[in-house]
């Protein structure tokens, strides 16, 4: 059966960029956080514009650890399996994903479809067919294994093997704000992959919604940067590129 992309923002930091404000003053502050922060930010000493101005001057210096304080945790279904991969690729953050081994597929195999095949008839037709190829052979493969003495979870793991890149898998991950920032420079930008793409926006649009100022900014690093660190080839135009230093010889 075709899937399609659902995420949702399952848990996070309450209150997070008043904790990274609290985080960062503390660093600057020779007084305790909770005095000179924490009850002044509750009295209303402290507003909340005065406090998203100092994390917006913050955000743009390299002083990053503060933002491991605060993590959000993402509940995510109809991605590909291929794009889980390039998911867990980010090692700063947790994940648990929906098992091979413990769940069973059914015959009806469950798959994302690319756009860009989806498209064009014949290669969906076929694509298609594959899929319900898959789901037949991965059934009759299950059932191989138990009629020979194999049991269930053990018929899932080997059977697993004829699955594609394109089933379907459901995980929860978390990140800390830092981290996901740096996911969001990665995996926003054009030169990612459609599916990852489209994931990360995702995640970046649910982010934005609780914290607003800490993400303001987020998305590729060129809209952090102002400039396109790719190479002219792989470039989309949007911003100029960064002019690399002549080599001397
Ligand atoms: C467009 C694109 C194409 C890609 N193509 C490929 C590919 O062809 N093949 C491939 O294998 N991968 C590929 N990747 C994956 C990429 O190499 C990274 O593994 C992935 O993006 C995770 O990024 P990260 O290491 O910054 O994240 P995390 O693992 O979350 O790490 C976050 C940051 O922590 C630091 N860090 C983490 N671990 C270490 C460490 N061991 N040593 C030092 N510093 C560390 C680094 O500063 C890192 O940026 C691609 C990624 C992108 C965005």
């Amino acid at each position: 059966m075709l899937k399609t992309l659902h995420v949702e923002l399952l848990s996070h930091t309450p209150d997070a960029e008043n904790v990274i404000f609290a985080a960062f003053r503390q660093c600057y502050a020779s007084g305790f956080v909770m005095d000179t922060v924490v009850q002044p930010l509750k009295d209303g000493k402290i507003s909340p514009e005065e406090r998203d101005q100092f994390l917006r001057d913050v955000l743009q210096m390299g002083h990053e650890s503060p933002l491991e304080h605060v993590s959000f945790t993402f509940a995510i279904e109809g991605i590909s399996r291929a794009c889980s991969h390039q998911l867990v690729r980010h090692r700063l953050a947790s994940y648990s994903q929906q098992s091979q081994r413990y769940c069973s597929e059914g015959q009806d195999l469950d798959y994302i479809l690319p756009p860009s095949i989806a498209q064009i008839r014949e290669a969906k037709e076929l694509y298609e067919t594959f899929m319900q190829q898959a789901g037949e052979t991965y059934a009759r493969l299950h059932e191989l294994l138990q009629e020979h003495g194999r049991h269930r979870e053990s018929s899932n793991e080997d059977a697993r093997f004829v699955l594609p890149n394109a089933a379907e898998t459901k995980l929860i991950s978390t990140f800390n704000a830092r981290s996901l920032l740096n996911f969001f420079q990665l995996r926003c930008c054009t030169r990612a992959q459609w599916e990852i793409r489209a994931l990360a926006h995702r995640m970046l649009h649910l982010v934005k919604e609780v914290s607003p100022t800490l993400f303001q900014k987020a998305g590729p690093k060129c809209e952090k940067m102002g400039m396109c660190f790719e190479s002219p080839k792989f470039s989309c135009g949007r911003k100029p590129l960064y002019q690399r230093p002549e080599k001397s010889s």
